[in-house]
């Protein structure tokens, strides 16, 4: 599309050759390495993290913006930010959100709050890809109010004791070890939390079910069961009673490392759609003609350019040191409510084919529809939204 060179000289704005660089090597990853696999690890429920991380941590895309000193490479959010819109070029967002989960959100707090003996043996690991990391919050009767969780890690000498179960975890099959959440206190208030590292190798530690799901079938998700496991208390991230406020900034990059993979994903399927419209002919002229249909992928794709823009802005935001939890908040809302309405659609523009197992765009419909709900359900975000908004 004529568009496409408009949107690459326009990214030259932002993006030095440098970024070019890691770009071209993350796309080139994607193309030879995951997307000939992904129909393969859809069908199996779940990619096999371990080889694959091993592969992407020896190219350096496990630590983009981590400390050298653990491996990584020292680079600044643009630098994630083209990792991250590579990424959405995955056949399958359940791979691109499992990736990030290694990246950008069970890993995070470690870098920021964890000690020298944290960062050396599990950020590190993760950097190189030999370690998997899962981010464990969510609990049965715990989701958007993350403080009604009931795990609970009492101090005992040199250990604390964890009881309870966590729902819904991504990689939690195969993960090595979980980013967990755990309450430490009886007391009332967000100082009753802790954020730990739990080895998934502790005795105790039991994947208690594999959860079978309506979409991102690549990426596999646990429901966990602790008994009585006895985590080192070197284990424990930053100050006991700090892990609430550690997990929500923890949450911020969760976010926002969603936001990159779907507006290029987004962009990837609706110049599919455009391709396919191009082809079928109806009524004696090929569907793209219709002006009903233009207008309609004209508003998604300036939809889609404003998210981007919105992401962009939330890395200047970043770059400055300053919180960007409100705008990224509104990403997060307006990614899930842009993707599932214009998948929806480029589906139905497709007519009985969209329907169709075999077509990507069914698979990017079912991907779709749990945007709205993990890493925070979008009256979430509203509430934080006009928290900060004051009202
Ligand atoms: C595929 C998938 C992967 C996930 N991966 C992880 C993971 O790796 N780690 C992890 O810890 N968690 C994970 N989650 C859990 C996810 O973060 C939660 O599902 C989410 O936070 C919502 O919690 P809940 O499911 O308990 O819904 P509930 O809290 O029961 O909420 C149900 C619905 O109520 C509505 N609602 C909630 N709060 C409000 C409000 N304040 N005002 C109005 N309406 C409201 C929303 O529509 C919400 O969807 C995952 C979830 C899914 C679906």
């Amino acid at each position: 599309m004529a568009s496409n060179s408009q949107v690459k000289s326009v990214n030259q704005i932002h993006f030095t050759k440098e970024h070019d660089m890691i770009r071209k090597s993350v796309a080139d990853f994607v193309k030879k390495e995951i997307n000939p696999n992904i129909d393969e690890w859809e069908e199996a429920g779940a990619t096999p993290l371990k080889e694959l991380f091993k592969k992407m941590g020896d190219l350096g895309f496990l630590g983009i913006r981590y400390d050298p000193k653990y491996g990584g490479q020292g680079l600044d959010y643009w630098y994630e930010t083209v990792f991250l819109e590579e990424l959405g070029r995955i056949r399958g967002l359940g791979l691109a959100i499992a990736i990030s989960v290694q990246t950008n959100m069970a890993t995070p707090a470690i870098d920021e709050f964890g000690s020298e003996y944290l960062k050396d043996k599990y950020l590190r690991g993760a950097i190189a890809g030999d370690l998997v990391g899962a981010i464990a919050v969510t609990e049965p009767a715990a989701g958007s109010d993350v403080s009604a969780l009931q795990s609970t890690a009492r101090r005992d000498g040199s250990s604390y004791v964890l009881n309870g179960s966590k729902m819904f975890i991504t990689n939690g099959t195969q993960a090595d070890f979980y980013t967990l959440l755990a309450r430490t206190s009886d007391e009332p208030g967000y100082h009753a939390f802790s954020l730990f590292v739990v080895p998934a190798d502790l005795q105790g530690v039991h994947v208690s079910r594999k959860l079978e799901k309506i979409g991102v079938w690549c990426s596999d998700t646990a429901e966990l069961f602790f008994d009585d496991v006895r985590i080192p208390a070197e284990n424990l991230i930053g100050q006991e009673g700090e892990g609430f406020i550690y997990q929500m900034r923890q949450f911020q990059h969760e976010r926002f490392s969603l936001l990159p993979p779907i507006y290029t994903a987004a962009r990837e399927i609706i110049d599919m759609t455009v391709d396919y419209l191009k082809e079928r002919v109806v009524f004696g002229k090929p569907l793209i003609k219709k002006q009903a249909l233009q207008h309609q992928l004209v508003d998604w794709i300036t939809e889609v350019e404003c998210l981007k823009h919105l992401s962009y802005e939330i890395v200047r935001i970043k770059m400055a040191g300053l919180d960007a939890s409100r705008e990224i908040s509104m990403g997060k809302l307006y990614a899930g409510r842009i993707f599932n309405s214009m998948v929806a659609g480029c589906l139905r523009m497709h007519g009985g084919m969209g329907f169709m197992k075999e077509m990507p765009i069914s698979r990017y419909y079912r991907d779709s529809i749990g945007l709205g709900i993990g890493g925070g359900a979008d009256e979430v975000m509203k509430d934080v939204i006009a928290k900060l908004e004051g009202f």
